[in-house]
């Protein structure tokens, strides 16, 4: 008998979220983890590393509430917003159950959440439109105990409409909790919720410092949320979920100057967007580009798996989606610098139409029938 029987049925049956670093891959331009190109140099005191770290550490979840502009007790601060997302499940979901509902194609970690907690997955897929489906969510409202939405959506890139998700949370209130993932918002401010969450208590939104912070690499995410929502997650959370050296950079991050410079970065990713966007348009085997609030683009190729393999020979590293639902040939860009958009652009010049590299006539053949 194998050892691995011992673990828990949902376990066994798992496929682990393909991370980009799981996923790995041989280059010298990484494009597909929606990362910021650059790292930032933060000073570190190690004179603290004896003692445990406070749970919460004061001077991070100040922060974050001031750039928020939301008060402290309506911070709680993670190991990632994937922590978020996994603490959310584990505090509101009754686990063999309870059901979280999501709206794909989205964030994969939301279902590989709840799989592992033995909670159940009520997809409702986005509209063509790629809208979360309003009046569709609110009859299943009954059935589940979180809905999740990311906005900007990953990988879509679009914006959850705001009129649509004040009607569900009147609607969801005293029923579920509805979860806004906004780990993109830094790219298009101007779009977040946050504002809302003086209105519903059953609004939370998460966020980040992975993305346009830079600071991928020190696991640090945010929970938005009601008071009494927070002190549940508190309850629920590790007690030293934070090492010191974290809660220090995350605050050097947080101050005026990290702040700036964060603007600063999102400016020059958004134009350098801009600038790709344009281009992309002009070439023959791009098929259609999709929404781009995001530090990232989504593109549908005439043949994603030609660009893919013509880009992995380069060295340049994307990420696939065309294996899910509504996405065929469709590759995620992740937004670096302009060096790193001139080798993707110089690959997909070289490109045709069809992406084939083969000959029509050989590729249109007949299989021999069997
Ligand atoms: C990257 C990402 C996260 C995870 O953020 P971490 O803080 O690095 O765990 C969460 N949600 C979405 C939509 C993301 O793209």
């Amino acid at each position: 008998m194998s050892i691995a029987n011992l673990a828990r049925r949902v376990v066994r049956a798992l496929t682990p979220y393909q991370s980009a670093r799981r996923i790995g891959g041989k280059g010298h331009v990484w494009l597909n983890a929606n990362e910021a190109p650059l790292a930032y140099p933060f000073a570190i005191e190690g004179n603290r590393l004896n003692r445990y770290p406070e749970c919460q550490p004061a001077e991070v979840v100040k922060g974050y509430a001031t750039y928020a502009g939301v008060n402290p007790d309506q911070v709680l601060v993670s190991r990632g917003a994937d922590e978020a997302i996994e603490l959310l499940i584990r505090t509101f979901c009754e686990a063999g159950e309870d059901q979280i509902l999501i709206c794909p194609p989205t964030y994969g970690m939301y279902a590989i959440s709840a799989e592992t907690c033995g909670v159940g997955i009520v997809e409702q897929p986005l509209t063509p439109s790629r809208q979360p489906d309003w009046p569709a969510i609110q009859d299943r409202l009954s059935d589940v105990k979180l809905v999740f939405l990311c906005s900007p959506n990953n990988p879509t890139g679009d914006l959850v409409g705001r009129k649509g998700l004040i009607k569900l949370l009147e609607k969801a209130q005293d029923r579920a909790i509805i979860v806004v993932d906004e780990a993109y918002i830094e790219f298009c401010p101007e779009a977040s919720v946050v504002d809302l969450l003086a209105r519903f208590p059953n609004l939370v939104v998460t966020r980040t410092l992975s993305k346009a912070f830079a600071l991928a690499g020190i696991r640090c995410g945010f929970t938005l949320g009601d008071p009494e929502v927070i002190a549940m997650l508190a309850k629920v959370i590790a007690p030293y979920p934070i090492p010191d050296p974290i809660a220090q950079i995350a605050s050097q991050a947080l101050s005026s100057t990290g702040l700036e410079l964060m603007q600063e970065r999102v400016l020059e990713l958004n134009k350098q967007k801009a600038i790709i966007k344009a281009e992309l348009t002009r070439l023959p085997c791009v098929q259609e580009i999709f929404e781009d609030k995001g530090n990232f683009v989504l593109v549908r190729f005439k043949d994603g798996a030609a660009v893919f393999a013509a880009m992995k020979a380069a060295g340049i590293i994307l990420r696939d989606f065309s294996s899910k639902p509504g996405l065929d040939n469709s590759i995620r860009i992740t937004i670096g610098y302009q060096g790193e958009m001139d080798a993707v652009l110089a690959v997909l010049r070289t490109l045709p139409a069809d992406g084939a590299t083969t000959s029509p006539t050989a590729s249109n053949q007949p299989a021999a029938s069997v």
